[in-house]
């Protein structure tokens, strides 16, 4: 608290996430990736001249913007690119969500919208989550001043398919449908395909799960040209880069390594898989999941006694202290062996 504060700063509690460990952990809190960055974004480091770092960046980061738009089939105006998904959405909160109605979102989704909402003055309505724990798409009030959801959801990690979004917005069409999708590579549908058709859609996502970049923020919106600009006048006034030089090489490079992400991501949903059949003969409920993480229930067991036991055995899971998930922790998909580890713990824990 200080004197110097805005109104309302003080309210604020900022998104918390997973603890970043300095000992040696199995870190499975943050749903990042297991698996190293593509290749070609070492090569990217070792190649850059230093002398890139003198000049500001291109204010239109044009290269990457370019790379994204061919990677999903779209024209380079209709890509926007900020620092982490986190940023986009935060401009994209500015930019649409100001509007005279409340805007709508699942009652469980990313932590991080209603963060927003408070900070830019959003008001919101939350849409209860359905029966199996899907984002209950025909509940969203087509006279809302906006939606939004994360699309396969986290942490429940259900994905909608291309065809229920579409009804989403035939429906919907007087404001902004935003659809994050985070975790889209790792089972999901894009909606990405929409966008052409639908310029109320924004479509955004991120380099930091199944491009495995979470440490260089980068993050991007997809949508009509009119949306994208609507980005660009916000971005604009606050910073006219939007991302610097070395991070638009680096995401150009991972972008480029089509095999590679193929690799990865086919490695993710496999080891995910064999982790779900795993805990289910523990007993634990596992939800089904379209993402790099599972959200796990036991019956028997208290999730934030597990939480502890697991901490104790230097394994670092996800636990909400909130009511709708006190009784789940959420598990990031780590590398077999650090599954294998998880599993051991458990069995210890629970027997
Ligand atoms: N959306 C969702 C649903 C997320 O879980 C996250 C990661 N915490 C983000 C967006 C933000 O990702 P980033 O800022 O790393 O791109």
């Amino acid at each position: 608290m200080s004197k110097f504060w805005s109104p309302g700063v003080s309210e604020l509690t900022p998104y918390t996430p997973g603890e970043q460990p300095r000992e040696r952990l199995i870190k499975l809190n943050t749903n990042e990736n297991p698996c190293p960055p593509a290749p070609g974004v070492e090569q990217v480091l070792r190649d850059y001249s230093i002398d890139h770092l003198r000049l500001y960046p291109d204010p239109d980061s044009r290269a990457l913007r370019e790379a994204l738009a061919r990677e999903h089939g779209v024209e380079v105006e209709q890509v926007f690119v900020g620092n982490g998904s986190d940023e986009v959405l935060a401009l994209a909160f500015q930019a649409f969500f100001r509007q005279p109605l409340p805007i709508s979102m699942p009652a469980i989704s990313y932590s991080f919208y209603p963060v927003y909402c408070r900070l830019y003055g959003v008001e919101h309505r939350t849409v209860a989550l359905g029966d199996e724990w899907q984002v209950p798409l025909e509940a969203f009030d087509a006279q809302s001043g906006g939606i939004i959801f994360a699309n396969p959801n986290a942490p429940t990690g259900h994905g909608h398919g291309r065809d229920a979004i579409e009804a989403l917005l035939k429906r919907v069409t007087e404001c902004v449908v935003l659809v994050d999708e985070a975790y889209v590579d790792f089972g999901g549908e894009s909606a990405v395909p929409l966008v052409e058709r639908y310029p109320n859609l924004l479509v955004t996502g991120t380099f930091s799960k199944s491009r495995s970049l979470a440490g260089l923020r980068l993050g991007y919106a997809i949508g009509s040209r009119e949306l994208i600009e609507g980005l660009e006048r916000i971005k604009n006034s606050f910073n006219s880069y939007p991302v610097d030089s070395l991070a638009s090489a680096v995401g150009v490079a991972a972008l480029e390594d089509k095999a590679y992400f193929e690799a990865c991501r086919q490695q993710v949903i496999t080891t995910r898989e064999r982790t779900r059949r795993r805990l289910g003969e523990l007993g634990f409920e596992v939800l089904p999941s379209q993402t790099n993480f599972l959200l796990v229930h036991h019956p028997d067991h208290e999730a934030a006694q597990l939480f502890v036991g697991l901490r104790e055995r230097s394994i670092l899971v996800r636990h909400f202290n909130t009511e709708a998930l006190r009784d789940f922790m959420r598990i990031s998909i780590g590398t077999d062996d650090e599954m294998d580890s998880l599993i051991e713990a458990m069995e210890a824990i629970i027997r």
